[in-house]
Formats: C-alpha cells, structure tokens, sequence
C-alpha cells in the first residue's frame, strides 16, 4: 500500500514532482537564513566571475535540497549533472563522471554519505586542486596519473552528515542545514502548486494539508495531488476546505502530519512507561536501522518537542501523551512525590 505520509522519493510522481519544482529564489520558500546567505555567495562569486565554492546541504528528505541545487545552477547560468552516491560504484565511475564536466559546471550528488572510501579519496583532490589522481596498476609496477580537471562546483546533499567523513566534510566551503517548514510556508507552496495544477485551492485547504505534512513540502505536494484527485472526482474547479477534510480524513492522515512510522515509534517510547529507551533498542523494535531513526524519523518529532533525547536515552513528552490521549506516568510520579 502506498504510505501517504512516506518520505522517501516516489518515481511515479516524479514527473509531476518536477513540473512543480521552484525555478528560482522568488518561488523558493522558507529557508530565509539559507537563502540570504547563499544568495550573497552566489552575487559574490559571479561578480569575481568564479565558479562558487563547494556546497554542502544536510537534512531530512524531501525538505528542498535537490531543488536548491537547480535553482543554484540557474542563478550561476550552469550545467549540472545530478546523480547519487549508490550510482558511483568504482573510481572510474567518478572519473568519467568529473573528466566529462567543462569549466564552472557543477555537480549534483545525492546522498554523499554513502560514497565508498575509495571514491571519496579520488573526490578530495578533485574538490581541493581540480585535479584527478588516478593510480593505474598495482604493486611495484604501480603509476600515478594526474589529470587537470576544469573548475567546478560540488554540491553534496545528505540526510545523515554525522555519516560524512571529516575530510570530505572539511572541503565543502559552506554547508547549510535545513529546517522543517512552517504550516505558514507549506501553505504558500501549496498554493503555488495548486495554481501551477490548474487547481485553484481554498486558504483553509491549504492550510489543512499544510498542518499535516509533517514540515516537509514533498509530502505537502503529495498530499495535494491526491486532494485533487478527490475534487476532481467531485467535479469541482476548485479544492475547497469541506472536499480537503474528506479527503485527508478518507486518506487516514491524521491531523498532526504523523506518519505510521512516527506513531509506532511514539507508541513504543510510551510503552516504557516513563523510562528511556535506548536507540540500539528502539531501531531494533521499529526494524529499522539506527541511522534512518535518528535522521530521517526523529528530528520531526524532536523539533516538534514529542520526543526528548537524553543520556539514557529516548523519552516521550508531555505532549506526545497529549496527543495520544494518554496519562504521562512521569507527571504522575512528581504529583506524588
Ligand atoms: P530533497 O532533495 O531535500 O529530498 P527536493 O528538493 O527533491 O527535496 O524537494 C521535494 C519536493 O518539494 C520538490 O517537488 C520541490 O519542488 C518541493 N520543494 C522543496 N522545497 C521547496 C521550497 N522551499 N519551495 C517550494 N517547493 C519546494
């Protein structure tokens, strides 16, 4: 079955999911601080007529790091080409892939966390001297070839930087961490969509699906769409606010953007009873492994304040025992205490 409130890519709807993708600054929303920034990096170095530093962007899927990279390469007026890490097999793979670019394109890799040491080796000097060291042969017969390599730009998107080495991280000129979204900002990138569909949609709808997308805008735009399919079924020219809360309501997405994932793990730290749970034990429970717990599944809830990380260990909030209509053992204890 297809999880609605999924975060990971869906092919199907890439099509759409592209045809929706901001083109520049003014559509970009959120992210002020990273945009300010950046923006001003970006004047600088085309006004030295440089290519711009290396770039690194780190964070949750779906929170807009792809999409940064285009609208980077259309400031820049550059090619780029996109791939992800899993595609670099071999060094020759990332040979190839750096002798073809020409001078201030840049290079897109998704998931650079997961390059093999042998392929961040070849990427250091390529980032630091724009040069390729090839090592042909083994043993004493062993030859080092170096290849010069046009001036290009870097830039590395990663769900999981604490899984980067330190000297790949260490040359990437600016890394910018992104935040969730607020309702507010989902709200506005729902309506743009919904324009760009053709689909005029009401402010509450929007708001309503923006409420429960869990601060991400590729789950916003997937909710939309199947919104739409709804009022299209209904006939209407435009997403009102009665079709959207049916139509969520009928998708069993519940009303704070939670996904099944984000639920089972809620349900799991209240089945403590108060005490902390361990990540070892909880990614074991979730059959997930730790990696995807810690930066894909809870920096939602963390940034939300439904869950706590401490010494021990993972802890529910007060406000997850709120929501899940539960009594908090802990404030139990402390009123009897
Ligand atoms: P990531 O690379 O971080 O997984 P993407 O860049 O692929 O995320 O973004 C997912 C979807 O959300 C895309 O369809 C994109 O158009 C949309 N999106 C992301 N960030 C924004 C934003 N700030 N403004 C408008 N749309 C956005």
């Amino acid at each position: 079955m297809e999880r609605l409130v999924e975060i990971e890519k869906f092919t199907n709807d890439e099509n759409i999911e592209l045809s929706l993708r901001p083109d520049g600054w003014s559509e970009y929303i959120g992210q002020p601080q990273l945009k300010k920034n950046l923006g001003v990096f970006i004047e600088a170095s085309k006004k030295r007529g440089d290519v711009l530093d290396h770039v690194l962007f780190y964070g949750p899927p779906g929170l807009g790091k792809t999409t940064l990279a285009l609208i980077i390469a259309n400031e820049m007026n550059s090619n780029i080409k996109v791939t992800a890490a899993p595609m670099i097999e071999k060094s020759g793979d990332l040979a190839a892939i750096l002798t073809n670019l020409e001078e201030g394109d840049i290079l897109f890799i998704d998931e650079i966390h997961r390059l093999s040491p042998a392929v961040e080796e070849i990427l250091y000097s390529s980032m630091e001297d724009f040069r390729l060291d090839i090592i042909i042969g083994s043993g004493p017969a062993a030859q080092t070839v170096k290849i010069d390599l046009p001036r290009f730009t870097l830039i590395g998107a990663t769900t999981r930087a604490g899984m980067l080495s330190n000297p790949l991280r260490d040359r990437f000129g600016m890394s910018f961490r992104m935040q969730f979204y607020s309702p507010d900002e989902l709200s506005l990138i729902i309506t743009k969509a919904a324009d760009k569909l053709s689909k005029p949609i009401a402010k509450e709808a929007a708001y309503e699906i923006a409420r429960r997308s869990r601060g991400t805008p590729r789950i916003a735009l997937r909710l939309l769409r199947r919104v739409r399919d709804f009022s299209d079924v209904a006939n209407e020219e435009s997403i009102l606010h009665v079709r959207c809360k049916f139509a969520l309501n009928e998708l069993g997405i519940n009303t704070h953007g939670f996904d099944e994932m984000d639920i089972r793990l809620l349900k799991l730290l209240i089945s403590a009873k108060g005490r902390a749970m361990g990540l070892s034990t909880l990614a074991a429970a979730l059959s997930e492994d730790e990696g995807t717990v810690e930066d894909v599944l809870e920096p939602y809830l963390l940034a939300n304040g439904y869950l706590e990380r401490t010494a021990r260990g993972r802890i529910a909030t007060h406000k997850t025992y709120d929501i899940l209509g539960l009594e908090n053992p802990n404030q139990q204890q402390s009123l009897f205490q």
